[in-house]
């Protein structure tokens, strides 16, 4: 099988701050990766890099086939990977209906009503379509966060990338995104998250990645890298979460 995603030798640099030393990484269609590591080592970057949010200075990034090398490939890689971020940014004097109807309105050229019947099948599935013609500022976080994984969803994305996206969470909340996110998986998505719900990672990932200071320090399946992790680095990281 054909990577969806291909990421060879990546470096970005921050000014003279180097973050990203080189990265390898494959990711395989409907494969899902859980991405850890300590706050600083690169992950939003990282993830930001894939959805072309991020420059880079050295490698490439292949989402689907198309290289983001070139920055003409930008708005389609963009229309094919969906972003969910830690805080939700939804369009808060939009409501939620208009905030999940408004990319396949505007980038993918959907008429009206077909747009709205979609949002509306979307934020059923996220289980919130009661609350489609309410204003972000009404809903809580976690219903929030549903909406901004359904706006994702409406652009049909072929990989969905999230960035700790129960991290800004009230705990008694977290429960309902990840529960949105384990479905998901379910159906068959590509999916990278960053995250720091060990529980989640151990029944959902594939593969689990662990970052540390700008590189892939350890990768391998979630009870290899968990229970007998290779690396000192990755080992420390662990018992510090315990
Ligand atoms: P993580 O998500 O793992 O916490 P980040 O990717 O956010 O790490 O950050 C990696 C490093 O890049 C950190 O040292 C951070 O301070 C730096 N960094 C992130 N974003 C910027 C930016 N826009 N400008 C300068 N430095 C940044
Ligand atoms: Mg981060």
């Amino acid at each position: 099988m054909e990577p969806i995603i291909r990421i060879r030798g990546l470096e970005k640099w921050f000014g003279k701050h180097q973050v990203l030393r080189g990265i390898h990484l494959e990711v395989l269609p409907g494969e899902k990766l859980v991405i850890i590591g300590p706050s600083g080592s690169g992950k939003s970057t990282l993830i930001r890099c894939l959805n072309g949010l991020e420059e880079f200075q050295q490698g490439e990034v292949v989402v689907d086939g198309v290289s983001l090398k070139e920055a003409k490939n930008l708005s389609t890689v963009r229309r094919e990977v969906g972003m969910v971020f830690q805080q939700f940014n939804l369009f808060p004097h939009m409501s939620v209906l208009q905030n999940v109807t408004l990319a396949p309105l505007r980038v993918r050229g959907l008429g009206p009503e077909e747009a709205r019947r979609k949002a509306l099948a979307l934020l059923e599935r996220v289980g919130i379509a009661d609350q489609a013609h309410k204003y972000p500022a009404q809903l809580s976080g976690g219903q929030q966060q549903r909406v901004a994984i359904a706006r994702a969803l409406a652009m049909e994305p072929k990989v969905m990338l999230f960035d700790e996206p129960t991290s800004a969470l009230d705990p008694e909340m977290v429960g309902e995104v990840l529960g949105v996110m384990r479905d998901l998986a379910k159906s068959g998505m590509t999916m990278l998250v960053v995250t720091h719900e060990m529980a989640f990672a151990r029944e959902v990932a594939d593969r689990v990645v662990f970052m540390d200071q700008g590189e892939v320090v350890e990768e391998g399946r979630p009870e290899e890298v968990f229970t007998s992790p290779r690396q000192e680095r990755t080992r420390s990281f662990l018992q510090r979460l315990l």
